[in-house]
Order: C-alpha cells, then sequence, then structure tokens
C-alpha cells in the first residue's frame, strides 16, 4: 500500500467513501463526481499507479469482471455502459491508483471528449 494514495486510503476504510461491494482483490464506491447517473469506481486493493504499470493480468480481469457484474446489479447491463481507464496526463488520470470507471443510466457521445 502507498500511505499517501487516496484509493490505498478509500479501500483502507482511512477515507469514507460510498462503498457498492468489496471482494478479496478488488473494491467499488460511488465516485464523489458523478458523470452519468451511475458512476462507480472500481480498484485493486494492491497499488498499481495505472494500466501502465500492470504486471499481474488477471487484476484487471477481476476489475473488469466485477465491473460487469456491477453494471447488472445496477440495472445498466442492457442499456449499455462505458468502462474507461483513465491512464496519465492526455486522458485526464488525477489519481495514481489504478481504477476503472463505470458509466452508464445516460446516452454517451463517441469520440470522448
Ligand atoms: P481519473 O480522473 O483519475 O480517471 O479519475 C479519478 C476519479 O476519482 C474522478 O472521477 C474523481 O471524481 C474521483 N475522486 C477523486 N477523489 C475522490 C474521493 O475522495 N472519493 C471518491 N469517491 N471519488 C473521488
Ligand atoms: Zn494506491
Amino acid at each position: 500500500m502507498a500511505d499517501a494514495c487516496l484509493f490505498c486510503r478509500i479501500a483502507n476504510k482511512e477515507i469514507p467513501a460510498t462503498l457498492v461491494a468489496e471482494t478479496d482483490e478488488c473494491v467499488a464506491f460511488r465516485d464523489i463526481n458523478p458523470q452519468a447517473p451511475v458512476h462507480i469506481l472500481v480498484i485493486p486493493r494492491e497499488h498499481v499507479p495505472s494500466p501502465s504499470a500492470v504486471t499481474n493480468p488477471e487484476l484487471v480481469g477481476k476489475v473488469t469482471q466485477l465491473a460487469a457484474e456491477l453494471a447488472r446489479r445496477e440495472g445498466i447491463a442492457e442499456s449499455g455502459y462505458r468502462l474507461v481507464m483513465n491512464t496519465n496526463a492526455d486522458a485526464g488520470q488525477t489519481v495514481f491508483h489504478l481504477h476503472m470507471h463505470l458509466l452508464g443510466g445516460r446516452r454517451m457521445g463517441w469520440p470522448p471528449g
């Protein structure tokens, strides 16, 4: 765990968040500044700064699997949803603990801004 990392601290319950799921490997919580009716962040408990730093592909599989499960639970699996992993500056990554955004509940544009 990285002591100063916001998402490590959320995973360790040192900082409150609206948790929606916890597994052995992952934690999911609602984004504090939602960009869609459903906006959940799914993170691995392990501190990995970004997709560029992934060494264990299974971890990303677990994150994706939980996001898909939550999409079903939130009722947006059929209507559709978007999974996003912003990576580094041009993509607008602001928190350097790998996270997958689960966005849905409205029509989304393409290409993204
Ligand atoms: P990024 O821009 O790095 O892809 O996404 C970071 C996300 O974390 C943003 O959507 C932002 O709203 C969310 N976020 C930042 N700080 C907090 C926090 O303290 N709690 C929660 N629940 N979400 C946060
Ligand atoms: Zn972290």
